[in-house]
């Protein structure tokens, strides 16, 4: 039995797990690190910390043509100033937030799964790899996926400096992310929302580039659990004061909201979270969905950056990966 480690719980590193354990069953054992201490990455749903039930989704938040298992279902509620995409399209938002999905994937693949390890080497060890964590811990694999965002693989340690050498160092490094802000706010039980939306999206503010009411937004509301609101900034926003701290951006963006929906009432918390990398704008060029760092033990990179930054560009990634995985092991 192959042991594999996916670097990164979220949708590609789920993905990539699942699709592993369907298409090689029980010839792999697979294991999951990741360094924050839950599952999504950048689809992840955040809890108000007086309850567990009122919940926000601070990243991703909802997808178009897709439809599984019961864990998304179409979007019907009213959205304002949305950008038409294709003609015919679809959205769908995650009824138990957008994290939902990504555990759906890793309960699927029945791999162990571990959080608070962030990986920092990836060298040779006999016919393997061996992975180090912050702190120092260290086990030995036989394959390797690393599924964080580009500028993150970038940093690691170990072999991986001198696997990524020349025109493959400069095609990693031009690759590029927006970068925003998103605050989650949690309201307690009973208090009104008075907008006629369920999203809305802001265009030409300087500040805010959308506000969901996200409970309403999936059709979740509940009388024993508060609603909640998620603001995500626009990018330029992001990139101008992504070095702030961050208690300064949450009182310059709560100031923003103030004057867009000045009859908002008192929140019980508010979570601010930074996107250093949201979405992807220059892709790894001419990737095809994942790059091979190694074949032989296999080192094999995936995720948005070598497709593109959605639902749709992470499955094809993790597709592309665990062709490889398959054909290697
Ligand atoms: C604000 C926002 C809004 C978005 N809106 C949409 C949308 O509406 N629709 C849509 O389709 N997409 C949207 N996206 C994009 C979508 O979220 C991403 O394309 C997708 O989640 C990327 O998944 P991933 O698994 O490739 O990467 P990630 O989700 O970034 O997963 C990588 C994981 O690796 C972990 N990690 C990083 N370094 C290490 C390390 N050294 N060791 C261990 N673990 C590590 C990270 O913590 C993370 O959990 C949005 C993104 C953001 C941020």
């Amino acid at each position: 039995m192959s042991r594999v480690l996916v670097v990164g719980a979220g949708l590609t590193g789920s993905l990539c797990a699942c699709l592993l354990r369907r298409k090689m069953q029980s010839k792999v054992q697979i294991t999951v690190w990741e360094k924050c201490h839950g599952a999504g990455g950048r689809m992840c749903t955040s809890s108000s910390p007086d309850d567990p039930n009122c919940t926000a989704d601070l990243g991703a938040h909802f997808y178009a043509e897709l439809s599984s298992h019961g864990i998304l279902r179409p979007l019907l509620a009213p959205v304002e100033g949305m950008a038409m995409t294709e003609e015919g399209t679809r959205n769908f938002v995650a009824p138990k937030g957008a994290s939902s999905i990504v555990k759906h994937y890793l309960r699927e693949s029945g791999a162990e799964v571990h959080f608070c390890r962030q990986v920092t080497h990836v060298q040779r060890k006999g016919p393997g790899w061996e992975v180090c964590v912050e702190g120092g811990q260290a086990e030995s694999f036989d394959a390797v996926v690393l599924t964080v965002p580009v500028p993150q693989i970038l940093q690691l340690r170990g072999d991986v400096p001198s696997l990524i050498e020349g025109s493959l160092r400069q095609k990693l490094e031009a690759v590029s992310y927006s970068s925003r802000y998103a605050l989650g706010l949690f309201y307690k039980a009973g208090t009104q929302i008075n907008v006629p939306w369920a999203m809305k999206y802001f265009e030409g503010d300087s500040c805010i580039r959308f506000i969901s009411v996200d409970d309403r937004k999936r059709d979740m509301g509940s009388p024993s659990s508060g609603p909640s609101l998620v603001v995500h900034t626009c990018v330029t926003f992001g990139l101008n004061h992504l070095e702030m701290a961050e208690g300064e951006v949450k009182t310059l963006i709560m100031a923003e909201l103030q004057k867009i929906l000045p009859c908002l009432p008192e929140p019980t918390s508010v979570e601010v979270r930074r996107w250093r990398y949201s979405q992807v704008v220059n892709v790894v060029d001419g990737s095809l969905g994942q790059i091979t760092l190694h074949l032989s033990p296999l080192l094999v990179c995936g995720g948005d950056g070598f497709t593109n930054s959605n639902f749709d560009g992470c499955i094809e990634s993790a597709l592309k990966v665990v062709e490889i995985l398959k054909s290697s092991l």
